[in-house]
């Protein structure tokens, strides 16, 4: 046996646990990726991402991270004007990356904590002629959901305007259904609720956005969808995919429909709301507003709650990692993830270490 430390147990919001069965799929030997059994391996993938994703169109797949997608929305589906809604750290990445491509990008911005309401995207987009809008669904760095069924059923009265949603800490933990809720462009991670390690970026995309897309110039090369879309064609990638990633994906796909899509969106909510009923329990408050509350992270605030930071150092002691405050939230709240493969024992588990953690810290005080 080797003599490496033991890994810390990851509860924080990403990357997640991943089982040891699936880890075990990475180690397989590398295949070419012009070969026969890449392109099996690829189509498996996608058919199950199709199944995922919930929808009968376009699956895209790239070696990278999730942010790589998040680019190339802007990219592929925005010529010139675009709208962002701005409720976190990683939305406001969203509209910088948009700026960041040379648009005319507008971010319309709520407190953070806040998500957004119908009627105040409604009444936004019909300020200007947008081409698209960004929706981070789950805010990662402040907890919040944004109620994305509601959303996209208001963006279907803005025929001109794209849906472009960010699902990264959401899908496989919380309902996502690309053609009932009429998205054009969903994208996500693998190293949040899928719990995969980090490094392939996976998507859904409309047939009225690649008509979009195929109006748009300077899309680039790597980023190009139009280029995937026709790679797909042969079941490739246009570049040298992680193989390792698409055995464990494959093999994952097949874990998450044996439990069911429903039973894991529930196991999700349930851990959700035992994570907040303790967090009021020791005085602590939700960060995220009543209505926003995310099913997979959970964001918490001091309140008046005892001093959390020296109780996070404690748990890193036991092996278990729960993270601070996402930049200018730290040591004001802290995140406990609670999707992947955790399951109600392990949160158990974590909460009354935690519990235990911070009567410590009280003593010492
Ligand atoms: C983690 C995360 C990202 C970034 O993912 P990378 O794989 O690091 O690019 C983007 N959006 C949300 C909502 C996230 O939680």
């Amino acid at each position: 046996m080797d003599s490496a430390p033991k890994p810390l147990k990851l509860f924080i919001p990403g990357p997640t646990e991943v089982a040891p069965e699936v880890l075990a799929e990475m180690a397989r030997s590398a295949i070419g990726h012009r070969t026969p059994a890449c392109a099996e391996l690829w189509a498996s993938c996608r058919e199950g991402l199709r199944r995922l994703f919930q929808t009968e169109q376009e699956i895209l797949m790239l070696t990278g991270p999730a942010s790589a997608f998040m680019e190339a929305a802007i990219r592929n589906f925005v010529s010139r004007k675009s709208l962002h809604l701005v409720c976190g750290a990683f939305s406001k990445r969203w509209y910088e990356m948009a700026v960041a491509c040379g648009k005319e990008a507008t971010a319309f911005e709520v407190p953070w904590g806040e998500g957004f309401r119908p009627e105040a995207l409604d009444a936004a987009l019909a300020m200007g002629d947008y081409e698209a809008v960004t929706l981070v669904h789950n805010e990662t760095s402040t907890g919040v959901m944004n109620p994305l069924a509601e959303l996209a059923e208001v963006v279907q009265g803005h025929p001109e305007v794209l849906l472009l949603v960010d699902t990264v800490s959401s899908l496989a933990g919380a309902p996502v259904a690309f053609d009932d809720m009429k998205l054009d462009f969903c994208l996500a991670g693998v190293q949040k609720a899928l719990a995969l390690p980090a490094g392939l970026a996976v998507a859904a995309v409309s047939e009225r956005a690649l008509q979009r897309a195929a109006e748009v110039a300077d899309r680039g090369w790597f980023l190009d969808v139009l280029r995937l879309v026709t790679s797909n064609q042969k079941e490739q990638s246009p570049t040298t995919p992680s193989t390792a990633h698409l055995y464990a994906l494959q093999f994952q796909l097949q874990r998450i429909f044996e439990e069911g899509l429903v039973a894991r969106w529930q196991r999700h909510a349930a851990m959700s709301e035992r994570t907040q009923a303790w967090a009021l329990q020791q005085g602590f408050e939700l960060f995220a507003a009543d209505g926003f509350r995310s099913q997979t992270v959970s964001c918490i605030g001091r309140g008046d709650g005892p001093d959390f930071v020296p109780a996070l150092q404690n748990l890193l002691q036991q092996g278990l990692l729960v993270s601070n405050g996402y930049g200018k939230l730290k040591n004001q709240t802290f995140r406990i993830g609670h999707m992947g493969e955790h399951r109600m024992s392990d949160l158990e588990d974590l909460l009354s270490r935690f519990e235990s953690a911070l009567q410590v810290g009280e003593k010492v005080q």
